[in-house]
């Protein structure tokens, strides 16, 4: 992105400062630096998801208020955003090489081919004055040159193109290993962000709902102080199979932090959400555990679920922040239970 900026002729660069500052006034924007940074980018049109979610916010008259403008520096201009920016840059590039590599090689192959169809259409033709049989049998020799070159051609291609499979394919599952959550397989905190950033961009865009559920295992601590960390380990790992088996397939389920997994839920109101989250804690207390190692049958292991509705404009943050109440009032009301965000609203109206 910096690079991007170092580039910008004075003169294009003054008219995107212009019409950066032209946006700013008409959303009343603090002009600070960070801002500026903000509506540079979106004069700009980059990085696109920015320039979207600006048009979108505008689009819905929604105020730049002091936490929006916060979020869309964090989420798309800052460091943490630049570096998965330019982490995406780097992947992006060794795709378009190796994509070029096999464009060359199979045209090459294509040239070879044609060659040879060159030659015999020579060998087709009879000139005057030339032995026809000296003709035919160095024509025979150079087609045999040219065959033999274009098999080892076709060889080296496929080599090659097995060692860029190869390549791609590390590279495929290194971004899927930064994405991931090693211990349960489910996608970390970084996908997380990133997933919700673009269902949030979605539910906007589609005037579709979004939702999520946070689960916390109850007693947790008690469970490790009794059978150890290693046994608890299993145990996350099991909730997040019961999790994953839960969810619809197009829902995101993911490691929250140490034992508190979460589910973005797009296209699901507090209703359907409630539904999903109470088909997993009934999953969860229905599960029969035991120890590997002596058979010894384990005690039953229960989750409380908090549930919240993403309400346009609002960060994550926010979001999670009243997920966490309604999930720390199931703590509450004597866990194995969920509680959504609705509930925690009629309390505080009485
Ligand atoms: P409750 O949530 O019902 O109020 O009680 P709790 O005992 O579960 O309390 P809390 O959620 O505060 O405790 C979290 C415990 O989870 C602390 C720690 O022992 C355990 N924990 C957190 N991360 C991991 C992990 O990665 N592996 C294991 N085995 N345990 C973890
Ligand atoms: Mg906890
Ligand atoms: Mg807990």
């Amino acid at each position: 992105m910096t690079a991007a900026f170092d580039e910008l002729d004075f003169e294009y660069a003054t008219s995107v400062a212009e019409k950066a500052v032209r946006g700013m006034d008409a959303q009343r924007v603090p002009p600070t630096p960070n801002n500026f940074h903000v509506w540079f980018n979106y004069a700009l049109g980059a990085p696109p998801a920015l320039k979207r979610a600006i048009d979108i916010l505008i689009g819905n008259k929604r105020k730049f208020d002091v936490h929006t403008n916060r979020e869309l520096f964090e989420s798309y201009v800052g460091s943490k955003a630049s570096d998965e920016a330019v982490a995406f840059s780097v992947s992006q590039q060794l795709h378009d090489v190796m994509a070029s590599a096999q464009r060359f090689l199979t045209e090459a192959i294509a040239e070879n081919r044609d060659h040879l169809a060159a030659i015999s259409d020579v060998a087709e033709q009879t000139e005057a004055g030339v032995d026809p049989k000296i003709l035919v049998e160095s024509l025979m020799r150079e087609l045999a040159n040219a065959a033999t070159r274009a098999t080892q051609l076709e060889a080296s291609f496929n080599e090659k193109s097995r060692e860029l499979d190869t390549i791609r394919e590390s590279l495929l599952q290194s971004e899927a290993r930064a994405k991931t959550d090693t211990l349960t397989g489910l996608a970390n905190r970084r996908a997380l962000e990133e997933f919700f950033r673009e269902a949030q961009i979605a539910a906007m865009e589609q005037d579709d709902p979004v939702s999520i559920l946070l689960i916390d295992i109850d007693h947790f601590k008690r469970f490790n102080d009794t059978y150890g960390h290693g046994v608890g380990d299993q145990v996350l790992k099991l909730m997040a199979t019961v999790l994953r088996e839960r969810v619809r397939d197009f829902d995101l389920p993911a490691r929250y932090g140490g034992e508190e997994l979460i589910a973005v839920c797009p296209r699901a109101n507090l209703a359907m959400t409630a539904e999903i989250a109470e088909r997993i804690r009934r999953a969860v207390a229905e599960c029969h555990m035991r120890r590997r190692s002596t058979g010894e049958a384990l005690p039953g292991i229960t989750v409380s679920i908090g549930v919240a509705q993403f309400r346009g404009g609002e960060t994550m943050a926010d979001l999670i922040d009243r997920c966490d109440r309604a999930l720390y009032r199931a703590k509450d009301q004597g866990r194995n239970r969920v509680v959504t965000e609705a509930e925690l609203e009629s309390e505080a109206a009485e």
